[in-house]
């Protein structure tokens, strides 16, 4: 068995050093960040050059199986690799880590509906929490921002007034809660990216009464199966050797 895990979040690299060494996995990391954080086990990093890219990496590494762990909000990558397996008969499984629960916060479909939120309400000031690429459709809003990414974001598309903290999670209830309330924040933009490592910051919002705009994910392509857990992965993987 040789099992590709398309990673680039912490669920990758649990599952890694679950299945590790056992199965034979190579793990696929798109190459975004520098000094990424790397999983246990064959790492190779970079795109693969689009579908007809993965089609020829999967034919010519002989992988038997694809998991796909990453990103919830990485819909690229999800789709390509739910096609070329398809169409490979490569068996194929996604592992979703769980939404949050919005709650009471107002839930948009994109990134542009949110600016629009802000817009809307009159919001000044700003914690933008949906990444490095989330930036641009706040570009032209006359709000402040508190921008946090793990990359700078392109400076021509920043909004006039900001600041950014450039930082990776985890992130701690403490620091969240004296970070928005340090910077008179009076709404949160974020992704619903679930997991542990970046929620707190909705618990802070929630504790200084701070109304919060959730971009929701995008949804899975259709027909693909799809596991909330690391344990059932491994427990599917077992299953096919
Ligand atoms: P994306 O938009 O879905 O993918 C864009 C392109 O990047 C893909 O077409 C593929 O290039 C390459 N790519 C993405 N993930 C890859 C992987 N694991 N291995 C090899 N190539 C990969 O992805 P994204 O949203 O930019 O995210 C990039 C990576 O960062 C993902 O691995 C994701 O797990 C991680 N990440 C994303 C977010 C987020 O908010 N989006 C947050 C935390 C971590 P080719 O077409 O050339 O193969």
């Amino acid at each position: 068995m040789r099992v590709l895990l398309l990673g680039g979040t912490s669920e990758g690299r649990a599952l890694a050093k679950a299945l590790h060494p056992k199965v034979e996995i190579i793990s696929s990391l798109a190459g975004r960040v520098p000094d990424p954080a790397l999983p246990v086990g064959a790492v190779r990093i970079g795109g693969f050059g689009g579908v007809n890219g993965l089609r020829t990496w999967l034919r010519d590494e002989g992988i038997d199986a694809v998991v796909d762990a990453t990103h919830p909000f990485a819909a690229t990558i999800t789709a390509r690799a739910a096609e070329v397996c398809r169409e490979l008969g490569v068996p194929h499984l996604v592992l979703v880590r769980p939404p949050w629960d919005p709650g009471d916060a107002v839930v948009v479909v994109s990134d542009v509906e949110a600016a629009e939120i802000v817009a809307e309400q009159r919001y000044s000031r700003v914690f933008l929490t949906t990444g490095r690429s989330g930036v641009k459709a706040f570009t032209d809003s006359g709000a402040w921002f508190l921008i946090r990414a793990v990359m700078a974001p392109d400076a021509a598309l920043l909004p006039r007034h900001h600041q950014v903290l450039l930082s990776r999670g985890p992130y701690r209830y403490v620091d969240e809660f004296e970070l928005l309330r340090e910077h008179r924040i009076d709404a949160l933009v974020t992704k619903n990216s679930g997991g542990d490592m970046t929620r707190a910051k909705l618990d802070a919002a929630a504790a200084l009464d701070v109304p919060v705009v959730m971009v929701q994910r995008p949804p899975l392509p259709d027909g693909v199966t799809n596991v909330g857990t690391v344990q059932e992965v491994a427990d599917w993987v077992a299953r096919l050797g």
